[in-house]
């Protein structure tokens, strides 16, 4: 308001409208400002989107990609929580993951379901979600929501439960969680997060596939251990490392003993039924820095990590002994009395050539310590000698 002298008066409405325009055009600027703002900062929460979802296509492995999103989801979309949860009927998932190395304890965030039902989606009487179900967004419950957040760091106030889907199918959910209460309302827009749960989903259907594959790939089927392809590699792999960090590795060749007459007794499928319990009993003597494979047949063979021919010979008669123990049982009550022959080598020193010659020595060494184990009588250890 503008103040005129003694009353004179002096244009006051063209000083007024003059200051107006101005509070509007300093009005309009704030806003101006503001939007621009929001706009920046929409355009930087896009950037930061794309940025991750190129960083989880690009994801290699399992692992990589699990941990890109415990990593980069939460700072990115400003979240107090991110959990995922999995479903793994049988725990194939799981069981493979772990075959392959990986360690589950690194990833406390990553929930295993066994079946639809733990996700916490309506599903009512029905087995199969169809339609698929929507993400559900509201309040926090520390107990309806206890599967999703066993151990959220924070007070959660709202929660997104997303549902993961591939072509209609569920496969887990991806879980959100913040200590904002207006941050996921059921009014809430929900295009974005189904957005991000799919590319997530597919890059989870892709990784887990692919680690499924290359598990198949490695491991026997009969037996659930290691391959002959996956222990040329694993190999190649440990003497390169055994030769820079200057320590022994060994090598193990473990034949049944007439195994042909256990297949004439019992049968092919007996005869398959004690190969799986020997290649048991052979496991439970080792570490877990050791691998353990089926050569073929009734052969298994050990790669023993850091161990010389003396250690190597002393988990080799207990393995001997363990076998020989106690009688295998094989469907209808029929108990059969295996014994199995050892053969085993050692790779102490560094050693000339490639890793290649070298692996291929060792096996020959334990092959040959193997037969004077059957020539000798079976059921024994033998160390190879050298030359
Ligand atoms: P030795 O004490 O000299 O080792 O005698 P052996 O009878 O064990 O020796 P050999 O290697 O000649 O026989 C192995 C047998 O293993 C022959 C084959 O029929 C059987 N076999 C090979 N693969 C499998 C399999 O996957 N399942 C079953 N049940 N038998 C198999
Ligand atoms: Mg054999
Ligand atoms: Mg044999």
């Amino acid at each position: 308001m503008t103040h005129t002298l003694k009353g004179k008066p002096a244009a006051p409405a063209a000083t007024e409208f003059a200051s107006d325009l101005a509070a509007e055009n300093g009005q309009l600027r704030a806003r101006m400002a503001y939007m621009i703002e929001q706009a920046e900062r929409n355009h930087a929460i896009m950037m930061r989107h794309q940025a991750f979802d190129l960083e989880i296509v690009g994801a290699g492995s399992f692992p990589e990609l699990i941990g890109s999103i415990f990593r980069s989801l939460p700072a990115i979309s400003e979240l107090d929580s991110v959990t995922l949860s999995l479903i793994d009927e049988d725990a194939d998932i799981r069981t493979v993951m772990e075959k392959l190395g990986v360690d589950f304890a690194a990833f406390p965030d990553l929930l295993f379901e066994p079946g639809i039902d733990g996700l916490g989606f309506d599903t009512g009487t029905r087995h199969t979600l169809a339609p698929p179900p929507k993400p559900i967004l509201g309040m926090f419950d520390p107990v309806r929501h206890a599967r999703q957040f066993p151990a959220p760091g924070v007070r959660l106030q709202s929660v997104a439960i997303v549902p993961l889907l591939r072509n209609k199918r569920i496969i887990g959910s991806l879980n959100l969680g913040s200590a904002d209460p207006a941050r996921f309302t059921p009014s809430l827009g929900t295009d974005f997060i189904e957005h991000m749960a799919s590319i997530i989903a597919i890059c989870l259907e892709n990784v887990i596939s692919n680690e499924m594959l290359k598990y198949i790939g490695l491991t026997d089927s009969l037996t659930g251990v290691y391959n002959r392809r996956y222990i040329d590699r694993r190999l190649l792999e440990e003497i390169a490392r055994a030769r820079r960090q200057n320590y022994a590795i060994s090598f193990m060749y473990i034949d049944i003993d007439h195994f042909k007459r256990v297949n004439d007794t019992v049968g092919h499928q007996g005869g398959d039924e004690v190969l799986r319990e020997v290649a048991g009993r052979i496991k439970a003597e080792l570490r877990v820095s050791d691998a353990l494979a089926r050569f073929g047949g009734e052969e298994f063979v050990v790669l023993l990590i850091d161990a010389d021919l003396d250690s190597a010979a002393f988990v080799a008669e207990r393995i001997r002994a363990s076998i020989a123990a106690s009688m295998i049982g094989i469907a209808q009550g029929v108990q059969l009395s295996i014994t199995g022959s050892i053969g085993v080598a050692c790779l102490d020193k560094a050693g000339e050539g490639t890793a290649e010659a070298a692996a291929l020595e060792l096996v020959a060494h334990a092959d040959e310590a193997l037969y004077l184990a059957k020539s000798g009588g079976r059921n024994r250890v033998m160390r190879y000698a050298g030359t």
